[in-house]
């Protein structure tokens, strides 16, 4: 067995943990982020020609696990894990692909990240009798399929908090209809504050003295990891079949889902270029075009799930490239897309070539419209983050026709759904996590 990597925070000021310990915590101790000691290397000649997505999964997950206590349940873990379909769809209008990420449970790719996280916390001994509580902030969709992922699981409760009036009527009704041991939070404020808040819980240690908790945000190495997956699964299956790497184009919001195509890519797994989609939060794009990294509040765009102004993974991002903002620069493209743009693109699809995207989708197609129209044949593929139906309000009335709605959604949105107010208060979530009325 190769040796155990250890995992650092990407801030320096706090003690090396291993991968359960880093998967666990969420959160490094010095408010950083985990990223392993070096990433590790494979090739293509490691993976199973005839393997799933959960054996892929195994495989490049590795060496990320060696030598850790969840070694051995890696693969069942990706088993349970990744059980749904990541089909890469031809896109032939446009001479692409579509990865399309939102096969599971919950209808976005949350899912991946949120069912393997479950699955590694599930199999994790605690040393503390009392329940688990995972903090969650949402910009709409990593709430539900954090929910989904831990419902009715023993000795765990899931608090969500959202942005109030900030995500999608159905994303609002798939978070708020778990009960049992999943609350949500509909918090006075917009995601970053919901971010902020579920920080200063995280890093009070008064509190996790008190209520012992944990994070499942995009800054937990255990959905992160997992992300891995997919595009390795992809990139190989095309390079098998084509002898070429293939280049991914990724909506954006906390860089989580393209960092975890580009570790894929540093691995030295055939993942070509690498763009980014954002929406009108501009900070990732502006910092690729050559200006200082100012992260800001975020402004409400149609794709919600991507409402960011200070992307968490932003850290790894620089990071993985040692630091070096040139490295950085030279390594990625980021684009913004503005609402109307969405709009337009959605619209056009639908019309013009009978396809339809959700709006963060719709983002990383803007892209790639452009590029043909520019002349470049590449053999991108799109990364399809969400159903079109988890956002009918926005996408319906563009497309002029009833979306088909994915059973798993459709069972969520037959169920009642509540959700308690909360201020955008650090202080006020503190108290209520204390709070037994509030259990
Ligand atoms: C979360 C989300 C994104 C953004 O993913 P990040 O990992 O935060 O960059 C994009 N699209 C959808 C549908 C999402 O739910």
């Amino acid at each position: 067995m190769s040796e155990s990597l250890r995992y650092f925070s990407t801030r320096g000021r706090a003690p090396a943990a291993t991968l359960s310990e880093a998967v666990a915590a969420g959160l490094a101790p010095d408010g950083g982020l985990y990223v392993p000691e070096r990433l590790p290397t494979a090739a293509p000649a490691d993976f199973d020609p005839r393997g799933s997505l959960a054996d892929t999964a195994a495989t490049l997950l590795a060496p990320f696990f060696a030598g850790d206590r969840l070694a051995d349940e890696l693969p069942a873990i990706c088993a349970e894990a990744l059980d749904f379909p990541v089909p890469l769809r031809a896109l032939p209008h446009r001479d692409a692909q579509v990865l399309e990420l939102f096969h599971g449970p919950t209808a976005a790719f949350k899912d991946v990240g949120a069912r393997f996280l479950a699955a590694c916390l599930r199999r994790l001994p605690r040393a503390d009798e009392r329940p688990l509580t995972i903090l969650v902030a949402t910009s709409g969709d990593t709430g539900a399929a954090v929910g989904a992922a831990f419902h009715r699981q023993p000795h765990v409760r899931v608090v969500i908090l959202y942005p109030d009036g900030l995500v999608s009527p159905r994303q609002a009704h798939q978070l708020g209809c778990f009960g049992d041991n999943v609350r949500a939070l509909r918090v006075a404020g917009r995601f970053d504050d919901c971010q902020r808040m579920v920080k200063a819980a995280l890093n009070d240690a008064g509190l996790q003295h008190t209520v012992p908790l944990s994070s499942a945000n995009s800054i937990s190495l255990g959905r992160l990891l997992p992300q891995m997956s997919y595009y390795a699964h992809t990139a190989l299956g095309w390079w098998r079949e084509h002898g070429a790497p293939l280049d991914f184009i990724v909506p954006t919001g906390n860089l989580g889902n393209a960092l975890a195509c580009l570790w894929v890519r540093a691995m030295g797994l055939p993942v070509g270029e690498v763009r980014l989609a954002c929406n009108a939060n501009a900070t990732v794009p502006e910092f690729f075009a050559g200006r200082d990294y100012a992260p800001r509040e975020a402004v409400a765009t149609l794709a919600n799930a991507m409402d960011v102004g200070a992307p968490s993974n932003f850290e790894r991002l620089r990071w993985t490239f040692g630091g070096d903002d040139a490295v950085l620069r030279q390594a990625l493209h980021a684009q913004s897309v503005d609402d109307a743009t969405i709009r337009h693109t959605i619209a056009m699809h639908a019309d013009t070539h009978g396809e339809v995207f959700c709006p963060h989708t719709a983002t990383a197609v803007h892209l790639l419209d452009r590029l043909r129209e520019r002349g470049d044949t590449r053999p991108w593929a799109v990364v399809a983050t969400a159903h079109p139906a988890k956002f009918d309000q926005v996408v319906e009335p563009l497309v002029g026709r009833p979306l088909p709605v994915p059973s798993a959604l459709a069972a969520m949105l037959q169920r009642s759904a509540s959700a308690a107010p909360m201020p955008a208060s650090d202080d006020a979530l503190k108290h209520r996590l204390q709070d037994p009325a509030c259990a």
